[in-house]
């Protein structure tokens, strides 16, 4: 394939900014490397929290975005198991040390050097990206580049999510019915739960769109579910969600919080928390968690609901994911003059 020497990408300069289209060289893959050819992105509510400062110490200037599907168009020395042409995506960990203590212990999502795409190297928002060939996924077949994307992290960490709820969940909150807990709620009920979701008060299309997915309930953040929930998962960044799921769960429950930043939690009674409820985080992914949520994706016919912007529109596109008018997940579609890909 015949490499442009220069490229678009929607760039961050310093938090609190608009992001700046810009022209750069396309980048070239290092050891263990391969380049892509980007075809879409995701966006994320993380990368509305790179661009609005709550993230500490991005690598600036950076071009954001962590859900990325493209074919390989380069590889690096030392890459094995792809090929030019591959279609592949790459999540949010982008790079693992491989050496650390939580990476010998087999939680590389905690690894103590990681590098994080579209936060400390360059993500999506571009024509080409650079990615670290252990963290480039193939991409099942019955996904479309766009329909894809929003499996790299609201999948993704929407999985890890929903596997820390532990086993013998028969009711499943989910606080926040965005982007997550619409991949969520379809793996859930194909698994035989019974899914609850409770949406921004008042937020009638996102409640929508859960009814048609299937839930059994869908009400707002503010009310009480009917029945209580055996676990749930808080993806909303709002903090006073905390003590209300603790509430909504049985004794011995879980609530999980799969959010990178939430606001303060409110103070609660010891009592919420009491007879073995269990309040946990849940930090970035493993490999592991990547290969198996997209399997299951395939294997369950995930649907992924998608408003699609050009590259150029990112900041729209953060934008209505702020203000919260977005059903679903929002995807940059990478245009590329050189047409489609010859691979
Ligand atoms: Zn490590
Ligand atoms: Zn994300």
């Amino acid at each position: 394939m015949l490499l442009p020497d220069r490229m678009h990408a929607m760039v961050l300069r310093e938090p609190g900014r608009l992001l700046e289209l810009e022209e750069r060289p396309v980048p070239r893959p290092g050891p263990g490397e391969v380049l892509l050819r980007v075809s879409a992105c995701g966006v994320c509510r993380t990368d509305l929290h790179l661009v609005d400062g709550e993230l500490p110490d991005p690598r600036l200037p950076v071009v954001p975005g962590h859900e990325i599907v493209g074919t390989v168009a380069a590889l690096g020395p030392g890459v094995t198991g792809l090929v030019p042409g591959d279609r592949v995506g790459v999540p949010w960990l982008g790079f693992t040390c491989g050496a650390c203590p939580s990476c010998r212990a087999g939680r590389e999502n905690l690894c103590d050097r990681p590098l994080f795409t579209g936060y400390t190297r360059d993500g999506g928002y571009a024509q080409y990206a650079v990615a670290d060939h252990r963290y480039a996924f193939r991409i099942p077949e019955g996904y479309d580049d766009v329909a894809a994307a929003p499996l790299l992290c609201a999948g993704l960490i929407g999985y890890r999510s929903y596997r820390m709820t532990g086993e013998g969940v028969a009711r499943l909150g989910l606080y926040g019915f965005g982007a997550a807990a619409h991949i969520v709620a379809q793996l859930a009920i194909a698994e035989g739960r019974e899914v609850l979701a409770f949406t921004k008060p008042g937020d009638r299309a996102a409640q929508e769109l859960a009814c048609r997915l299937g839930v059994d309930w869908a009400g707002g953040a503010d009310e009480a579910p009917p029945v209580p929930l055996d676990a749930a998962i808080i993806f909303a960044p709002v903090g006073a969600l905390v003590p209300a799921a603790l509430r909504a769960v049985v004794k011995g429950g879980t609530v999980v919080c799969g959010g990178i930043h939430m606001s303060d939690i409110p103070a609660f009674p010891y009592r919420i928390l009491w007879e073995e409820r269990v309040l946990r985080s849940v930090a970035n992914l493993t490999r592991a968690d990547g290969l198996d949520l997209l399997a299951a994706a395939a294997r369950h016919h995930i649907h992924t609901e998608t408003t699609v912007y050009p590259l150029t529109d990112a900041n729209r596109a953060l934008d209505d994911l702020r203000a919260g008018r977005l059903t679903g997940a929002a995807v940059l579609r990478i245009g590329h003059p050189e047409g489609p890909s010859t691979a």
